[in-house]
């Protein structure tokens, strides 16, 4: 396991890739973002695509705004209203398990001034999905992550609002491969390759799930997508994408972050607050996959914009990440059903093994609160 030179993003991601002197793509994306990139030109580029798309007569939305909730949500909804005077429909796609702070959050968005369609899908499928995504993928959240990426469209298609505005182009924030940088839209591909695992929703026909159980997923077909004329564009590839400043912005205009600081294995307070399973679960897989979590993912990001030093995030990511996520973890057991064993069990199965300590059994070496052993790589 090797570690980027600048940051601490370390060459288990997927997609991964670094250059010859050992630096990520996303800190060479973040340079880039800093030096090479016209924001004004991007800014008049991003002006013009919108004046197309402008209701004139005020007798329809201009474009539609996929909303978690959290606070780049927030900040895309209000930028397009009352920065760039859009009249945006927000798309939100509810969540399996959505905590206290996610509701109040989206209450906060409709105090801003925002029309909201919520879409839930039908959760005896959706808790169906989240025991495949867990016990299959190894991803709790995955009907989520793909949820919140087919909803907006098919409201797009349902109410004829062609223009689709997505926050962040997350190959550009977090690192990808350099020909998904470039990219300004989102389409199916997108969708298949990043947030399915390569996995199609019609795979799921062929594994017992009824096709109209799952309309709620599907993402819609390529003849609506045409008759509307959907366009999905990355508000970060137009504006200068910072989290951190969206997360102050919002607060102070009164946004909630998390009331019990950030959330298990995070780093920050305001991010990945709406949904049970996404806070803490998700991310702890995710460090067992791959040796990394959330405040590996949020530090690199105070690196990369030098409110942090590199010594600094190490020393933070090491009391930060790898403990499991006891919050919510009785409750998403109930949920899907499984046993503590039948739990743990899983959790081992998707453990790596390079990365973590095994005894000479091959067993995996933990401490007495369960917490597996992260191989010192040195970072
Ligand atoms: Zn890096």
């Amino acid at each position: 396991m090797k570690y980027c030179q600048k940051c601490i993003m370390p060459d288990t991601r997927p997609e991964q890739v670094f250059d010859s002197e050992g630096v990520c793509d996303a800190c060479r994306s973040a340079e880039r973002k800093h030096t090479e990139i016209d924001w004004k030109a991007r800014r008049k580029e991003f002006e013009e695509i919108l004046e197309r798309y402008r209701n004139k007569d005020g007798s329809w939305w201009d474009c539609i705004i996929p909303v978690s909730g959290g606070k780049d949500s927030c900040y895309q909804a209000y930028t397009m209203k009352y920065e760039f005077g859009m009249n945006p429909l927000c798309v939100n796609f509810i969540p399996c398990e959505m905590t206290e702070v996610g509701l109040k959050n989206i209450l906060f968005l409709r105090d801003l001034g925002f029309d909201i369609v919520q879409v839930g899908a039908n959760r005896k499928i959706y808790r169906q999905m989240v025991r495949k995504g867990f016990f299959d993928l190894g991803d709790s959240c995955w009907p989520e992550h793909i949820g919140i990426f087919t909803a907006p469209p098919r409201v797009s298609v349902q109410y004829k609002i062609p223009l689709l505005i997505w926050g962040e182009n997350s190959q550009l924030e977090y690192g990808g491969p350099a020909s998904k940088r470039g990219n300004n839209y989102l389409d199916r591909n997108w969708l298949e390759q990043f947030q399915m695992y390569g996995y199609r929703i019609s795979d799921l026909y062929h594994e017992g799930f009824d096709k109209k159980d799952l309309l709620a997923f599907e993402y819609p077909s390529d003849k609506e997508l045409k008759d509307v004329g959907v366009t999905g564009l990355f508000l970060g590839y137009y504006l200068k994408w910072d989290a951190y400043e969206h997360g102050d912005k919002m607060i102070k205009m009164g946004w909630n972050p998390n009331p019990d600081g950030p959330v298990e294995g995070a780093y920050y307070n305001f991010e990945n607050l709406d949904c049970k399973w996404v806070a803490g679960l998700h991310d702890y897989m995710k460090f067992l996959k791959y040796g990394y979590g959330r405040a590996t993912d949020q530090l690199c990001i105070e690196i990369r914009n030098g409110r942090i030093t590199r010594d600094k995030a190490i020393k933070l990511v090491r009391e930060y990440e790898g403990k499991i996520p006891w919050k919510y973890i009785p409750d998403f057991l109930k949920f899907i059903g499984c046993s503590k064993e039948e739990f743990f069990k899983t959790l081992d199965r998707f453990t790596n093994k390079k990365i973590f300590l095994v005894d000479k059994d091959g067993k995996l070496v933990k401490d007495k609160n369960g917490d597996v052993t992260k191989i010192d790589y040195g970072y």
